[in-house]
């Protein structure tokens, strides 16, 4: 893992988003934009765009394994690639790609390095800023090249989060309307990526997840842990991205964690 520059994979994100990806922003035809698995877009960049980091990622680490998420939706057998006693790169080419396609400012490009269920590195990258968000396991959380540590929040009532509530039981989706009042503003970027970077900042304090696709969040949750903040799925076990599980809460502390979580037992 020693032999990877951080400077080689900021060029590579550098070189798809302005090669690839910033080419095509307010830019696409009709026909590259489709859908996948009936409703989740995907434009002709993010197809592009993961092929050529594909390229490059195992050109870096040759005996690794490659996980993205336009791969995925032609073969989820890929995911098999995380028990193999091999180094595994997971990739969301355009996060955001709601926003990417219709114009606006919030995508990015995710990349984590992983070995079996232990996340080592990840990257987070913003192609209009060209800012790039990382981080490494037991060292830190950084954005360019400035540690950065979060704000701790711990009165809910003060706290700004997003709740995704797309794949929940139809009755708590009705409580929910409810549950969502007793926090200061509850909102979402359509971007999880940029929310795992402003919740390891502390300028946003929760999120609260479903639907949890690897690429999706490896590569936040690290950013997170490093930056001081914390994760937890509702039986209180920490993320696992080997594991099917459905719910995470992720914020700026594990106190604020447990504290949603009781609230939500109660709304439940
Ligand atoms: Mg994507």
């Amino acid at each position: 893992m020693d032999n990877i520059k951080q400077e080689d994979i900021e060029d590579i994100c550098f070189n798809v988003s302005q090669n690839i990806i910033l080419p095509k922003f307010k830019n696409l035809s009709e026909d590259e934009i489709n859908y996948k698995n009936g409703s989740d877009l995907v434009t002709a960049a993010d197809i592009e765009a993961e092929k050529e980091l594909k390229k490059n990622l195992l050109k870096i680490l040759p005996t690794s394994n490659f996980i993205g998420e336009e791969e995925y939706s032609r073969n989820e057998n890929i995911l098999n690639f995380y028990n193999e006693d091999a180094y595994c790169w997971t990739v969301d080419p355009i996060d955001g790609t709601t926003n990417f396609a219709n114009g606006r400012d919030k995508f990015a490009i995710m990349i984590a390095l992983t070995f079996k269920e232990k996340i080592l590195r990840s990257w987070i990258y913003k192609p209009l800023d060209k800012i790039m968000c990382s981080a490494i396991v037991n060292e830190g959380a950084y954005i360019n090249n400035n540690k950065i540590i979060t704000k701790e929040a711990n009165i809910i009532e003060e706290t700004i989060g997003s709740i995704s509530t797309k794949y929940w039981e139809p009755g708590f989706k009705e409580r929910l309307k409810i549950f969502k009042n007793i926090f200061k503003e509850v909102n979402s970027y359509r971007c999880i990526g940029f929310e795992y970077i402003d919740i390891g900042i502390g300028i946003r304090n929760f999120a609260i997840l479903s639907k949890l696709s690897p690429w999706d969040h490896i590569p936040g949750i690290l950013f997170v842990r490093e930056a001081g903040g914390a994760d937890i799925d509702f039986d209180k076990n920490k993320y696992d991205f080997t594991k099917k599980n459905k719910n995470l809460i992720v914020s700026n502390s594990e106190d604020l964690n447990l504290k949603i979580l009781e609230k939500l037992g109660e709304y439940s």
